[in-house]
Parts: structure tokens; sequence; C-alpha cells
């Protein structure tokens, strides 16, 4: 208006009295606030909107995770029921058949079957986790125990490989330590497992420590170290991702889905633990996984090593471990061929 008024005076209109500019100006006022409170207005409800819409989308993708997930897990219930017959009734053919290519070939089947297994049951943790429905158990448990059993199974795998395995656990470790057990033996067995999946020469080493620096959170500390193929740095970063691999060109005959390190990263959350990594590319790696866990039985373990206890399991000669032909067992189960399954593993047993 003033810019009209400059350059087109003859354009304007001259109030005659002081009051009619004062009522002009007032007007004037009221309009542009009317105006601009209408067009916040409008705007406030675009943006309300917008926001309406933005959580029913998030709600919905919530909907679709979570029915996702439900799927899932539902479908690795549904999976493992067969796997499990197939598992149950190979180690029959393993146990029964004398026929030299038919116990090859059933021992295949058996790597598959139980590989097979294993990822469903990932899948499975995995929903479990993302529906928050992964709970932690805390019992007491033998350290000796445990430690022997993990020592057992990957002794033999890296003797497949030809790698040298080393044990040295703390003497002072307490003989019982109260956590979840299944849970720590399924986060070591991955880290161990990884160990001899990746390195082709040398060895793998597990240092067991226990740690009572803090007498408030008593630690126990696992490090197992490898000379493999190690890590580049730039992917150490990833290396918790789900269905994150590496190297995928000279890792492609390595078996693996890319599950067990972000698995074992959120048991080690819920259990308030944590997992590091040390790692030089071609040189090998070092996995140090610490959990805080409660004490037992502070008897210490002691020097008794883990190594020379480890006994080999072999098929080659199976022979039932005990007898029972007068005792019964009631196996209720709503799947036939499960029930088949367990009176043909205990046939032998004639129970
Ligand atoms: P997976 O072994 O089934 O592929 P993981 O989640 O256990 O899955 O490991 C993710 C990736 O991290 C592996 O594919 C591998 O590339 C790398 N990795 C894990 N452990 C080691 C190790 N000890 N040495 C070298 N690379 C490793």
């Amino acid at each position: 208006v003033y810019g009209i008024g400059y350059h087109f005076p003859d354009a304007l209109t001259y109030f005659d009295k002081r009051s009619e500019i004062f009522t002009d100006s007032l007007f004037s006022l009221l309009a542009v606030g009317l105006a601009l409170g209408a067009l916040t207005k409008f705007q406030l409800k675009i943006y309300d909107e917008e926001r309406k819409i933005n959580k029913e989308q998030q709600e919905e993708l919530k909907r679709i995770n979570s029915s996702q997930n439900n799927f899932f897990a539902g479908m690795s219930h549904e999976i493992r029921t067969p796997i499990n017959t197939i598992i149950g009734l190979n180690e029959m053919i393993i146990r029964e058949n004398q026929d030299e290519k038919t116990r090859e070939y059933a021992a295949h089947i058996q790597v598959a079957g139980k590989l097979l297994l294993s990822l469903v049951n990932d899948i499975l943790d995995l929903s479990r986790m993302e529906m928050k429905r992964m709970e932690i158990f805390s019992e007491r448990y033998d350290t000796r125990d445990m430690f022997q059993e993990l020592v057992d199974m990957i002794q033999i795998r890296a003797m497949e490989k030809n790698l040298k395995f080393f044990v040295d656990v703390d003497s002072n470790l307490p003989s019982e330590l109260v956590g979840d057990e299944r849970r720590i033996k399924q986060v070591l067995l991955n880290i161990l497992t990884n160990a001899v999946k990746y390195t082709k020469e040398g060895s793998i080493t597990m240092l067991v420590n226990w740690d009572e620096t803090n007498p408030e959170k008593k630690l126990l500390r696992v490090s197992v170290v490898d000379t493999g193929i190690g890590i580049r740095k730039e992917n150490i970063q990833y290396l918790y991702d789900v269905f994150k691999r590496f190297d995928e060109k000279n890792n492609m005959k390595i078996e693996g889905s890319g599950l067990g390190l972000a698995i074992s990263k959120s048991l080690l959350d819920l259990m308030d633990g944590e997992i590091s990594v040390d790692s030089i590319y071609t040189k090998g790696s070092t996995f140090t996984v610490v959990i805080p866990q409660q004490v037992a039985d502070a008897t210490p373990i002691g020097e008794e090593g883990f190594l020379e206890n480890s006994h080999k399991i072999t098929y080659e000669n199976y022979r039932q471990s005990f007898e029972a032909p007068e005792a019964k067992i009631l196996v209720v189960d709503d799947n036939e061929m499960n029930a088949l399954v367990v009176s043909k593993l205990l046939e032998a047993t004639k129970v």
C-alpha cells in the first residue's frame, strides 16, 4: 500500500478525520489477524492429519512386523518337528546299517539335518528377540561340566581340520555359578565354531578368566583366539548385523548364515554382558565375551586340564549303554512320527 501510495498518489483516498484513520487501522489489524489465524489453523490441521497418517502407517508397519515375526516363530516351530524326525530316523540308519555307502550317505544327511536345525533354531531365536519374547533363565550350573562340553565339541572339529586346540581355564574359577548356562553355551559355541570355521591352519585358543575386581559385579571372561583369516577393520562395525557375512568370495565353501553373532550380541545384551573383537586381517581374530555371573559355590575348579578328559564320540561302534527290558516310558506327542522316532531310538535298550 505504501508503494502504491508513493508511485500513484492519485489512487489514494484521504481520510477526513483522525478517528476514521484509527477505525480503518483497527479493521485492517483485525482482518490481517483473522487471516493469519485462519491460515495457522489450516496449517495445523494439515499437520495433524499428516501426523495421524504417519502414526497409522507406523502402527501398520509394527503390525506387519509382528505378524511376520509370529509367522517366522510359528514356521520355525513347525519345521523343527519334521527335521527332528529326519535326524532321528537317520540316526537309526547309521546305527543299524552295515553297508558302508549307505552309512556314508546317512552321515551326510545327519550333517545337513543338524545344520538345517541350527538354522531354524537361529531364526526362531531372532523372531523371539524381535518380539521381545526372549527370556534369560538363571540357574546354578557346574562350570567344569559346561566348559568340558564345549571343549569336547570343539576339539573334534579342530582335529578334523588339523588345527591345534589350546584351553586355558583360570584355576580360580568357581565350581558353580548362577546364570543361563544354555544361552552362555550357545554364545561361546558360536564364537568357538566361527574360530574353527574361519581358520585354515594354526590354532584355536580358549582362555577363561574369572574377574572379581569388582565384588558387586563378578565377571566371567572368555576369549577365543584364532590364527584365521581375520576381519577387515571396516567390516568390524557390521559384524553383529543380521545376515552379514564378509569375504563372500573366499568364504563361499564355509557354511554360515550370518546370524550367529547377531544372536550372540542380543543374548549378551539380555544377560548384561558384552562382546568385543580384536582382529588383524589375514592374521587372526580374538573374540572376547564378558558376562556378569553370581557365585553359587566358590570352591575353585583347580588345575585339572580339560583336553585330557575329552572323549571322541563316533558312530563306528554304537552300542546301547544300558538295557532295561522291564522299564516302560510313556511318551506323549501329537505327532505320530515323533513317537516312532522315540520308540526306535529306545529299541536297543529294550525299554
Ligand atoms: P556365520 O558364521 O554364520 O556367517 P556369524 O554371525 O557367526 O555368521 O559371523 C558373521 C561373519 O563374521 C562371518 O560370516 C565371517 O565373515 C565373520 N567372522 C566371524 N567370526 C570370524 C572369525 N573368527 N574370523 C574371521 N571372520 C569371522
